[in-house]
């Protein structure tokens, strides 16, 4: 049996941009461009790029909350890209999404016994109203939050207490995927490892697989087994979490790193500056996407895009400097 949970291969969402009075359409948005990615069972994969490197619009499409313009989903080896919504919904309770805002997730008008009990209703997972509550008492207990929130509401608590809700809602369909799309980035540092915290130990005693997409390095290092570095809507690293930050081969990658702040005050990074902003990705470059400002482009990274190669052993890097010998600067 494949130990791969969850597969994309070549997805590309190119969102129609629209012009005119008849709102023709003048280009398109490649959001996502050609992704291929296996998520194993039982690990946890960070996915992390800029705000407009198509992380989130990828979770999505993943999930079939988008349908992709091109390139196929598996889920366990079946085929999940193609199937219609009443084919899907058995897949729905498997897969399940933490998203990043607390506030806006959880509908307001609802108590927290509400919002635990709808999925279990629409999945019609317990049938009695006694077994539903039983199960939002027990999801509740496992967030690490009283019995007695049930009759409450989201405006009740804090943003770290609205995200234990948002975790145990996804938990409540027990589950064998959860995307968080940037779980944690809405909340306070000194809540953010709360919950981080609280998501391994529910990996560990669920034996869930995460996706777990964010800007940050920091945030992913801690939850990761590997990371995969978006840009413009492709991969460019894919490693494991400590070759992609003792060794990271990717000049991008390279530069997230030394945003990171070091936790050892002795050790001094030299945080290595990108030249120009993130384009967009209605008009990416040619060539590599990253040469505008890449601090080793040179000319053949103008005009062809380098392919994904292995440099080492499960780490992946799509940069010409590992395959042309003699690279001559610009
Ligand atoms: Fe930089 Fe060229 Fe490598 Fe792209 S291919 S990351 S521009 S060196």
């Amino acid at each position: 049996m494949s130990n791969v949970l969850l597969e994309a291969k070549g997805l590309k969402m190119h969102f129609p941009i629209k012009a005119g009075v008849i709102r023709r359409t003048v280009g398109y948005v490649k959001a996502v461009d050609g992704i291929t990615l296996n998520v194993y069972k039982g690990e946890s994969l960070g996915i992390v790029g800029e705000s407009g490197s198509g992380k989130s619009t990828l979770g999505r499409m993943l999930l079939r909350l988008l349908d992709p313009t091109e390139g196929e989903v598996y889920f366990n080896g079946e085929q999940i890209s193609n199937l219609s919504n009443r084919k899907m919904r058995p897949y729905r309770r498997d897969m399940q999404m933490v998203f990043q805002d607390p506030y806006a997730s959880l509908n307001p008008r609802m108590t927290i016994g509400e919002l635990l009990e709808e999925p279990l209703l629409v999945h019609k997972t317990m049938n009695t109203k006694a077994d539903r509550k039983k199960r939002a008492e027990e999801l509740l207990e496992t967030v690490g939050l009283p019995k007695s929130s049930y009759n409450k509401y989201p405006h009740e608590f804090s943003g770290g207490q609205r995200q234990r809700v948002g975790i145990a809602r996804a938990l409540s369909t027990k589950p064998k995927l959860i995307i968080g799309d940037e779980p944690v980035s809405a909340l306070d540092v000194s809540i953010q490892s709360q919950v981080l915290n609280l998501m391994k130990d529910l990996q560990d005693e669920f034996q869930l697989t995460y996706l777990f997409i964010a800007h940050d390095l920091s945030v992913v290092k801690h939850i990761s087994d590997r990371v995969a570095v978006m840009y413009l809507g492709r991969i460019v690293e894919i490693a494991q979490k400590d070759s992609l930050y003792e060794t990271p081969l990717h000049p991008y990658t390279e530069a997230l790193i030394s945003a990171v702040p070091s936790t050892d005050v002795t050790v001094k990074k030299e945080k290595i500056s990108l030249k120009g902003e993130l384009p967009s990705p209605a008009n990416p470059p040619k060539g590599c996407a990253f040469h505008t400002r890449c601090p080793h482009a040179y000319e053949r990274c103008k005009h062809e895009r380098p392919e994904m190669t292995e440099q080492k052993d499960g780490h992946f890097v799509a940069c010409h400097l590992y395959t042309d010998s003699s690279p001559s600067p610009v």
